[in-house]
């Protein structure tokens, strides 16, 4: 059953048991298995494959930063010399069209697969169960209970149910939205009220992404599983801190996610007048770029208030974030730019006094 009122197509799931839901599975969810083919046959999953433009992604370890201020900006900066594709990947609350106001022209269901039992073949033998890792599953003496908002589809219970009595059926869980906002092509994802498990939105808004230009990924605050997600295969993160104790404990666990996913960043300082040193110490220390310093300012306070881009208001803030780009491509597009966090030091903006 699809999510109501989508009258667009969906990612389908295939409802044969065994090889044909491991398949679907594997493509779809980027999980692998020590059982050899055919969960290791195929090409490496979980990855949206690379384009041959350029995809920046904008995070931050905490929400309220003005992350999605940062990337809508720059999105539109930029978008009359580039051709440039905004995903909003932040699928819990997606908030990026009360900005760029969007023309919807595509809704696309996403479901995942979860499991069905055939009780005329099952013999409750309990091997599911024991499979499962997320406890999706019970089996009682002449019953199987499936808890499917706990199941993430992996297949390993259909894959190892010794009387092929487990085939899947679609479960919805949100929808992407696609369409235009002026210049720039447009897609985000919605997870559905109650649903906790994001990544399969975040990964079809991802499909959405094309091959060429630049793509702009706005990622959902903190370093969660639906963070991750939205960051693998991307060129390049743009982190969104501003310079508070909470703003430097949260900026310090998304550089480790950086590191680890070894993408390489730099930094946007925001309300740069407030707080305290602690956010330039700590990018000078780790060499992380700072390449644009924002303060703490009414007018664009009232811009975001009112939901008009900063760009579409004042002409000097679409120059800086214009250089704000051209950072990020020198950054890109620099010697061993693909080995992590580098860059020439703690960078400052021009006139930032800090
Ligand atoms: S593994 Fe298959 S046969 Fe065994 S309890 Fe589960 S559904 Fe039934
Ligand atoms: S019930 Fe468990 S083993 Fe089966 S698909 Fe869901 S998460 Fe995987």
């Amino acid at each position: 059953m699809g999510a109501g009122g989508i009258s667009g197509p969906r990612i389908s799931v295939p409802r044969t048991p065994g090889p044909g839901l491991r398949t679907w599975a594997h493509a779809t969810f980027g999980y692998r298995s020590s059982l050899g083919s055919p969960w290791q046959a195929g090409r490496s999953y979980g990855v949206v494959a690379l384009r041959k433009g350029m995809t920046i992604a904008v995070a931050s370890g905490k929400g309220g930063t003005g992350k999605t201020t940062v990337a809508t900006n720059l999105a539109l900066a930029i978008a009359a010399q580039h051709p440039v594709q905004f995903l909003d990947c932040d699928v819990e609350e997606p908030n990026a069209h009360l900005f760029l106001k969007p023309r919807i022209e595509r809704t696309l269901a996403v479901e995942i697969p979860v499991p069905s039992v055939d009780r005329e073949r099952c013999t409750y033998c309990g091997t599911c169960a024991d499979v499962c890792a997320q406890h999706a599953v019970g089996v009682f003496p002449g019953q199987v209970l499936i808890f499917a908002e706990l199941c993430h589809g992996c297949g390993a219970c259909a894959l190892f149910c010794p009387e092929g009595a487990i085939t899947e059926v679609g479960r919805p869980v949100g929808v992407v939205e696609a369409g235009r906002a002026d210049q720039l092509a447009f897609a985000h994802g919605r997870l559905n009220v109650g649903e906790a498990f994001a990544p399969p939105v975040v990964r079809a808004v991802k499909k959405e992404a094309r091959d060429h230009g630049i793509v702009i990924i706005d990622v959902a605050p903190g370093t969660s599983c639906p963070v991750v997600e939205a960051l693998k295969g991307v060129d390049f993160c743009l982190l969104v801190t501003e310079p508070t104790p909470f703003g430097l404990h949260d900026l310090k666990l998304m550089v480790g996610v950086v590191e680890k996913l070894g993408i390489p960043a730099a930094l946007v300082i925001n309300r740069a007048d407030m707080g305290d040193a602690g956010v330039w110490t700590f990018c000078r220390q780790k060499r992380i770029p700072v390449l644009m310093e924002i303060p703490q300012n009414r007018r664009i306070a009232e811009s975001y208030a009112r939901g008009i881009p900063l760009v579409r208001t004042d002409g000097e803030w679409a120059g800086r974030f214009a250089v704000l780009f051209r950072r990020i491509r020198a950054l890109v597009e620099g010697p061993g730019s693909r080995n992590g966090l580098r860059g020439s030091g703690c960078e400052r903006s021009s006139g930032d006094q800090r």
